[in-house]
Formats: structure tokens, C-alpha cells, sequence
């Protein structure tokens, strides 16, 4: 049998970062890493923050099914969350699911997989919640190319995921919550907080930056409190950012997500003094009104976000700041909810995750009444987004004419005028396609394959000549490097 697979991801970086070192590690094992249509295991990581998880993921085993029909030994694994949740389940209901595992099993799965592979009639089962950080084999392989997310949970912003290339690379620091959030299942599903040893981080990141990582972006549920948990070596998270950071080759550095009930002075204070900490920070939150935020558990209030921007302002100004936003959280009134919006508006946020509140299984917000009509949610929030694509458009509005250092991702899917354009992110994470001015290369346009092997990874300076709605065009002004 050829061991070949196929991964499909949804939710957060956290995910994306699980994804990516699964298949990391499958590849190192022997397997391939193709095209659904050639694919014997299908790996499906799942989320279940958003609404209706298990549907969505219910959906894409049923189209698995319909499209593996008259495929003999079709085999899916389901991880994530919502195989958290399901468990064994999984296995009556589809049968060709043969190794669920959650997010403390995932050290596990590959040798499940290869075990699996081996033998047809095994069913795995990694659902155990570990006391400490479940450590992960090394994975000397370079970065594969993960799928994108579907959608976006709260735990760091989509668009800012990179492909996989190996110039940007994932770090996990700590896995799951302590918080509990009214609304966030994320405490039941990815057990409670364990942090990685700062060694095992250091080690990672170092041997990803041998390899070629330009970026790293450093992941947790809550960075902020990294290092504060039993598993904690004495390294808090602004240490941890230090030593990261004085990695030689490291040009990017960046993390998410980022409780602000927790954000460290120290922390504050690195944006302004690591050169390679990029200006951008995505800090949910949740809601513009205090009493709204006492209900949900943030514990911060409307002063204490500010004071926090401020505090950035100060370190950092050209600092980018996104949030995650709920609206129609059980008893937010018309005025709670006007106050997100002037939070909006006082704060600026570049860009935003904003989403309807719906009941999660086993939360406390389930007994919070009363309930927001789902008419009056969908119109709040229509009226939050339509004010954050202002704001977002004024934003990128701002920087036409300034210069920025671009991280080259891939072929921009913008092709035209006989010139090559190519898509990156500027430090402060914004996409920008930039239009480079030596000469078009053999695929530019149409064979990304053979034009990502040219500029991928590299740096161009250029110059922003014009703010799309939610991107920006630039023109190279220096050679790429
Ligand atoms: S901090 Fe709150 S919202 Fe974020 S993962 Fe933890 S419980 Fe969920």
C-alpha cells in the first residue's frame, strides 16, 4: 500500500500549526503528501469554537465517503476538537474513520497512522488528556504546504497564516486554556494550560531557522501566560520572546493568541525594543462593554484594553492591532453593543474577526439568558463589519506611499500587464501583492510551482502605491534578498 495523504484543516493557527508539523512528520516517516484524488488517508483537523462544528464536519467525512465510493480501503483519521469531543463515535458512524485523536494526542498519530497503514482492521483511539505538554517528535523535515484554515476560531487571525513554505514556520508553545471563557468550549476540548519547556522551544525554533525560516510565529491558546502553569521552567513569555528573538537568521518574529487580561510590561516593552518583534498584535476584545465583558469572564474592562493600547502605542507606534469581536452575547443591549462599536472606533483595529454569539455544548453562557434573536445578532454584527471595513480601508489608505519590507509568499493570484506580481505580508501582517520589476518568470501566472521555487521565502522592499479593500499594491524598489 502507498502510504499517501491528504489534510484538511479547519479552524486556528493553533490547527494550521498541528497540520503542519503532522505532516511534517508523516513525510519524514515515508508518506506523501498529494492531491485529494491520489490520496489513500484522508486527515481531517477539526474546530469546534464556530457554529455547528460536528455538521461541518460531518459534511466533509460525507463527501469523503461519496468521493472515496469504489476507492477500496478508503481510510480517514479525525483530530482536533470536535474528535475531542466525539470520540469513538466517529467510528459507528463512519466506518472508514480508523484513528480519532484530540489535541494531547496528536504526539501520538503518526505512529498510530504507520500502525494503521500496517494493519487494516486497527481503530485508534488518542483521546487522553496529559498533565504536561505531550512533547513531539522531532521533525527535521522542511515545512510541507498546509492547506489554509476554513475559518478562523479565537485564537489569531487567518490571514496571517502563512502556505508552509519553509521561510515562515509555526512554533507551538503551550497548549490548552485555563481561562474559561463563558462562551469558549476551547478549556473542554483542549484540556487546561501546559507549557512547553522553554529548551524544546528554543531547540525548535532554532533548528526551523537552520532550515531556512525567515518568520516564526510563536502559538498558544494565551502566550501571555506562558510558563505560569505546573509545566512552567521559570522562563516567563517576554523572557521567552528575548531568546527567541536573539536567534541569528531570525528576520520575523510574531505570536498569537494574546489574552489581555495577562499582557506582561515586559511584553509591551519588547515591541519596542526587539527589532525583529513585528508591529502587529492580535488582541481579542470580545466586547466594548464592561458588563458584557464581566459576563463573559474576561476579566478586564474597557479601561484596562486601552491603557494596554496606549502602552503599545508608545513601544511601538506604527503597531498593527487586530481583534476578535461577539456580538449578540445573552443579555447585550442595544447600548452594550454601541460601545463595542465606539471601542471600535477609539481603537482602530486594522482589521477584525467578528462573529454572531451562538450556545456552545457544556459552556456557562448556554444558562445566560436572555437570549439576543438571531435577527438582531445578524443586523449588529452587519453594522459592526460594515464600520471595520471603513476603518480597515482608511488604515491601508494611510500607508500609500510609504516603503515596506515584504516576506514573498507565493505567485499573486493578480497577473497582469505582462508583469509579475507576487503576494507576501509587511511586518505588520498586512497582505500585500507587490508587482516586481525584473523579468517575468518561466510559470509566473500559471505554473506557481515552478515560479514559488524563484521568490518564495524572499524579502522585497517596496512601495505601496495603493490601498485595495483589505490588501495592498506595491512596487518593488530594491532586489529581492
Ligand atoms: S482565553 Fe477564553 S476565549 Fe481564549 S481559548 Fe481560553 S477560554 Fe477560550
Amino acid at each position: 500500500m502507498d502510504k499517501t495523504f491528504h489534510i484538511v484543516t479547519f479552524g486556528c493557527q493553533m490547527n494550521v500549526g498541528d497540520s503542519d508539523w503532522l505532516a511534517r512528520a508523516l513525510v519524514s516517516r515515508g508518506w506523501r503528501q498529494v492531491p485529494e484524488e491520489d490520496a489513500w488517508l484522508f486527515v481531517v483537523n477539526t474546530c469546534s469554537v464556530r457554529d455547528k462544528p460536528e455538521q461541518k464536519v460531518y459534511s466533509e467525512l460525507g463527501r469523503l465517503a461519496a468521493f472515496g465510493r469504489g476507492k477500496p480501503g478508503l481510510t480517514a483519521a479525525v483530530g482536533g476538537c470536535v474528535a475531542q469531543q466525539i470520540g469513538r463515535g466517529f467510528f459507528e458512524r463512519f466506518p472508514f474513520v480508523r484513528l480519532v485523536f484530540g489535541s494531547d494526542g496528536i504526539a501520538g498519530a503518526p505512529d498510530a497512522l504507520d500502525q494503521l497503514a500496517e494493519d487494516a482492521r486497527a481503530r485508534i483511539a488518542l483521546l487522553d488528556f496529559l498533565g504536561t505538554y505531550p512533547e513531539r517528535e522531532d521533525v527535521l523535515t522542511l515545512s510541507t504546504k498546509t492547506p489554509e484554515p476554513a475559518f478562523d476560531v479565537d485564537a489569531g487571525e487567518p490571514e496571517a497564516v502563512p502556505d508552509g513554505h519553509s521561510a515562515q514556520a509555526f512554533v507551538n508553545i503551550m497548549q490548552g486554556c485555563d481561562n474559561f471563557c463563558a462562551y469558549c468550549i476551547v478549556p473542554y476540548t483542549r484540556g487546561r494550560q501546559k507549557s512547553r519547556s522553554a529548551e524544546a522551544v528554543l531547540a525548535e525554533c532554532r533548528i526551523r531557522v537552520e532550515q531556512g525560516a525567515r518568520e516564526i510565529t510563536l502559538l498558544g491558546q494565551n502566550v501571555n501566560s506562558y510558563g505560569l502553569d505546573a509545566g512552567g521552567t521559570g522562563v516567563g513569555f517576554a523572557e521567552l520572546l528575548r531568546r527567541v528573538a536573539a536567534l541569528p537568521g531570525l528576520l520575523r518574529l510574531r505570536f498569537t493568541t494574546s489574552h489581555p487580561k495577562d499582557i506582561d510590561p515586559a511584553v509591551i516593552r519588547a515591541f519596542g525594543e526587539l527589532e525583529n518583534l513585528c508591529p502587529a498584535l492580535h488582541l481579542p476584545l470580545q466586547a466594548g462593554s464592561d458588563e458584557v465583558l464581566r459576563r463573559m469572564g474576561r476579566k478586564y474592562d474597557r479601561a484596562r484594553y486601552l491603557g494596554i493600547v496606549e502602552a503599545l502605542r508608545q513601544a511601538r507606534p506604527d503597531i498593527a492591532l487586530t481583534t476578535d469581536l461577539i456580538v449578540g452575547f445573552p443579555g447585550e443591549t442595544e447600548d452594550d453593543f454601541a460601545q463595542t462599536l465606539e471601542m471600535m472606533e477609539r481603537v482602530r483595529f486594522e482589521s477584525s474577526f467578528s462573529f454572531r454569539y451562538s450556545d456552545r455544548p457544556g459552556v456557562a453562557s448556554l444558562r445566560m439568558s436572555p437570549k439576543v434573536p438571531d435577527e438582531i445578532g445578524q443586523e449588529r454584527l452587519l453594522r459592526l463589519q460594515s464600520l471595520q471595513n471603513v476603518i480597515t480601508k482608511e488604515s491601508l489608505k494611510a500607508l500609500e506611499g510609504c516603503e515596506a519590507d515584504v516576506l514573498l509568499e507565493a505567485p499573486s493570484r493578480r497577473q497582469d500587464e505582462g508583469a509579475q506580481f507576487w503576494r507576501g505580508r509587511d511586518p505588520g501582517g498586512r497582505v500585500v501583492n507587490v508587482r516586481m520589476s525584473g523579468p517575468r518568470l518561466p510559470g509566473a501566472g500559471g505554473d506557481a510551482e515552478a515560479s514559488g521555487l524563484a521568490l518564495c521565502g524572499r524579502m522585497v522592499r517596496a512601495r505601496i502605491v495603493e490601498a485595495k479593500n483589505h490588501s495592498l499594491l506595491g512596487e518593488e524598489v530594491a532586489p529581492p534578498w
